[in-house]
């Protein structure tokens, strides 16, 4: 049986290989949130989401603020 780390919770749909979709519900268990599907030999285990640590990109929204000050050296 192979394991399959999931990010969805409680129900984990996955395709099979001959193409059908099969929903399948996690349940507790020691240890954490599990799920097994037979018909694919899967055990889904729940793994809660957690903040990348790669730093991102600030907002584009949020440009920063560049020129246009007086720095008092302009000949006007
Ligand atoms: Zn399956």
């Amino acid at each position: 049986m192979r394991t399959l780390y999931v990010a969805e919770y409680p129900a984990i749909q996955h395709r099979h290989d001959d193409g059908a979709i099969v929903t399948v519900r996690l349940k507790r268990r020691a240890g954490g949130f599990r799920a097994v599907c037979a018909g694919c030999d899967t055990e889904f285990v729940y793994r809660r989401p957690v903040p990348s640590a790669i730093a991102h990109h600030k907002s584009p929204l949020l440009p920063p603020v560049k020129g246009n000050w007086d720095s008092g050296e302009d000949d006007h």
